[in-house]
């Protein structure tokens, strides 16, 4: 280190992938980020996003640097200090919870919070609000591969790691964009593919994205069938004798109801279902049944759907089957969406959550966290989800959200009702870094929060691995880390159990709570994960090491050991296609934004690769409504509209059309929010939103 710079080491604080960042600071206070050549995850490499990092730290335009509040809702936002802030929230708070019950407030926070900040958020509304409604984003992404998870072996517990990639031979990469949504997990493996030519990948999408420049094999499927494609590759293992005998004898529950199911259609029923080619479908089982190393990976194309259970539990049974899990280079591999989806499951950052994985129905959970936090008792009542909560706040079921780090307007779905529900809320408060969220326009008092590298804390990147992530500098103006203004309100309410002095402080109790859980992360602290960089979960004290892959002894987490295969149900519960509305509309992001653009939108180089929203659309469907190439199309149905160039393109399946979720402001000659047309059908275990499938009509925009 030389005397003008100091270096740290953190994690890049977007996708899920969790890649090491090297960030030296200069005495000016100047900032550089580059790749840690010595990270596990990303061996020096950084994607798009994570090379500019460095612009969203040191550019402080836009950001929200002091508290605001308005005194009544017909008043503009003031500066206020926050003492006013917290004196406010606290008397608002405690006057709603006293006069309607604590179910009447809630709190819904982001995947991009730190582990501490997530906990002590759960902890205040819980175990102190009473209510356990608070629910996160992850909502929108994992919910779906969280419940899959749990159904199948026993815990919402991911059990490869990455060094997998490199020792897999075939790959089915289902509902996921991984080249350009988790491009370093891509580029490794590109880079073994390029090594080991006889690597298969099998790339499943409505859409021909840029991972499929990489496949073997892309199967082009209808929206929405993705579980009748799972269980038609399971037939014809079954059907051509390609499965684990032995391993499912031993391991496996559920083998007949299974076999059952997946034989109630012949092979050429199911290509018809999915609109695939036959013989496609056996190809990908033959790729599948001759791998040493099977790695299934997906995430929003599968979770985003009213059937996103099913689809997960139906893509886990070809682990099973095939006895590709607890090996390396095998087993099932959700993608994480967000830097910190997964630690805000570990500390119970659902409605149905409590910390440590524990599960809010189960009495003994609830005693379990009562005791620790010294409650009285955990509300048996289920929290609204992320989509529920503001249908409440819009029927006035709830008077009050706190909202943290996260823009609803623009990423939750059917933004109008959104819309409706804020400016029905008696109260709410808006908690983040951005002054470019668009859902400050609703607030009643905004909180400026520190960002990344402005404050300290922990993450979990999507292969259970920990990490440590310093403050460097000081946040802007008056804003404050999470954790700090979760604790002071918390303090002014007059809760006792927050008087942690420090981010490690909350994260040593929280460890605490592991203890004996099957995420035991128990004597762990931060020195010890800056020891070793990381460490995967859980934590083996005794051994000062973490667990690189589970299940290795095929003992699963569920009561008897067993990995459970399930059947599911063949309906689509989407929305119906109509004459009126005949085009299925998907949603999905595009390589260098992110969420809905609060950080990389201002970051110049970042808009350049992609500039505007747009609408993908076949030459067929555009033909017949006579769209030309950058003509200003309309999309619609009952629940809203949007309005954006068309681009034309056999990449995508006729009868489909796609919009980028990110942006949310009206533009110059479009109305781009994309969430005015899709529904709050959600699927009815997971609550995940069904972002992947809307029926709209669309037509040559018609300037008047
Ligand atoms: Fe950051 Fe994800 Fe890119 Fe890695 S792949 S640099 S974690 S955005």
């Amino acid at each position: 280190m030389n005397k003008t710079t100091s270096k740290f080491k953190s994690t890049c604080s977007y996708c899920g992938v969790g890649c090491g960042i090297e960030v030296q600071k200069s005495l000016k206070g100047e900032i550089k980020v580059t790749g840690d050549e010595n990270y596990p995850v990303n061996k020096g490499m950084l994607c798009s996003k994570g090379m500019n990092l460095n612009y969203v730290v040191s550019d402080t335009k836009d950001r929200l640097l002091y508290p605001q509040m308005r005194w009544s809702k017909n008043h503009p936002l003031k500066r206020v200090d926050w003492d006013t802030a917290f004196t406010r929230a606290t008397a608002v708070f405690r006057s709603i919870i006293q006069k309607f019950g604590p179910d009447s407030v809630g709190m819904y926070v982001s995947g991009q919070c730190l582990t501490e900040e997530y906990y002590i958020a759960n902890k205040l509304t819980k175990g102190f609000f009473g209510t356990n409604n608070i629910d996160t984003n992850s909502r929108l992404c994992m919910s779906s591969a969280v419940v899959g998870y749990k159904k199948t072996i026993g815990d919402d517990a991911v059990p490869i790691c990455y060094d997998d990639i490199e020792l897999a031979d075939t790959f089915f990469i289902t509902g996921a964009n991984p080249a350009w949504c988790h491009p370093i997990l891509f580029r490794r493996i590109e880079k073994h593919k390029e090594e080991n030519p006889n690597v298969k990948i099998i790339v499943v999408d409505p859409r021909k994205t840029q991972t499929c420049s990489s496949a073997d094999l892309h199967l082009q499927l209808k929206p929405g069938t993705d579980a009748q494609l799972h269980f038609a590759i399971g037939r014809h293992l079954i059907e051509t004798g390609n499965i684990a005998v032995d391993f499912i004898e031993k391991h496996v529950s559920g083998y007949e109801a299974y076999k059952e199911e997946v034989f109630k259609h012949s092979l050429s029923e199911y290509a018809e279902i999915c609109g695939l080619p036959e013989g496609d479908i056996k190809l990908a089982a033959q790729w599948i049944s001759e791998s040493k190393g099977f790695l299934t990976m997906w995430t929003m194309g599968l979770n985003q759907s009213a059937k996103g259970t099913d689809k997960n539990l139906s893509l886990l049974a070809l682990n099973l089957i095939t006895g590709q899990i607890g090996k390396p280079g095998a087993g099932p591999f959700s993608l994480t969406g967000q830097p910190n989806a997964m630690g805000g499951r570990e500390v119970g950052g659902m409605a149905n959550l409590l910390a440590a994985h524990r599960d809010l129905m189960n009495p003994d959970h609830r005693a379990e966290v009562a005791d620790f936090w010294g409650v009285d008792a955990i509300s048996p009542n289920p929290g609204y989800t992320a989509t529920r909560m503001f249908e409440a706040l819009e029927r006035g079921d709830m008077k009050a959200i706190w909202i943290v780090c996260t823009n609803p307007m623009v990423s939750l779905p059917d933004s109008n009702l959104v819309e409706k529900a804020l400016k029905k809320a008696r109260f709410v408060i808006v908690q983040d870094i951005s002054g470019r969220s668009d859902t400050l326009q609703f607030a009643d008092l905004v909180l400026p929060a520190a960002g990344w590298l402005e404050k300290e804390g922990t993450m979990t990147n999507s292969e259970r691995r920990i990490s440590y992530l310093p403050k460097v500098v000081d946040a802007p103006g008056e804003a404050l880390p999470d954790l700090e203004i979760f604790l002071r309100f918390a303090r002014k309410m007059g809760y006792h159990g927050f008087n942690q002095k420090n981010a490690e402080e909350v994260f040593i109790e929280y460890t605490q709570m592991t203890k004996g859980t099957k995420i035991d992360i128990d004597g762990l602290d931060y020195q010890t994960i800056q020891k070793h960089r990381s460490i995967q979960w859980p934590y083996l004290k005794d051994k000062d090491k973490g667990t690189e892959r589970l299940f290795t002894d095929f003992k699963f987490y569920t009561e008897d050991s067993k990995a459970h295969l399930h059947t599911s149900i063949n309906t689509n519960d989407s929305d119906a296609l109509t004459s009126e509305y005949p085009l299925v509309l998907t949603t999905g992001r595009i390589r260098d934004h992110w969420h809905t653009m609060t950080r990389t939108g201002k970051v110049n180089r970042l808009n350049t690769h992609i500039e505007k929203p747009y609408l993908e659309i076949h030459p067929a469907d555009a033909d017949a409504r006579n769209i030309s190439e950058g003509d200003i199309v309309q999309i619609s149905n009952g629940r809203g509209n949007v309005r954006v160039e068309a681009q034309i393109t056999d990449k995508i399946r006729e009868g489909v059309v796609f919009l980028p979720m990110h942006w949310g402001k009206i533009l110059e000659h479009s109305y781009a929010r994309t969430n005015n047309l899709t529904s709050r059908i959600l699927d009815p275990i997971s609550g995940e939103p069904d972002f992947k499938y809307a029926a709209v009509q669309v037509e040559k925009y018609k300037q008047e």
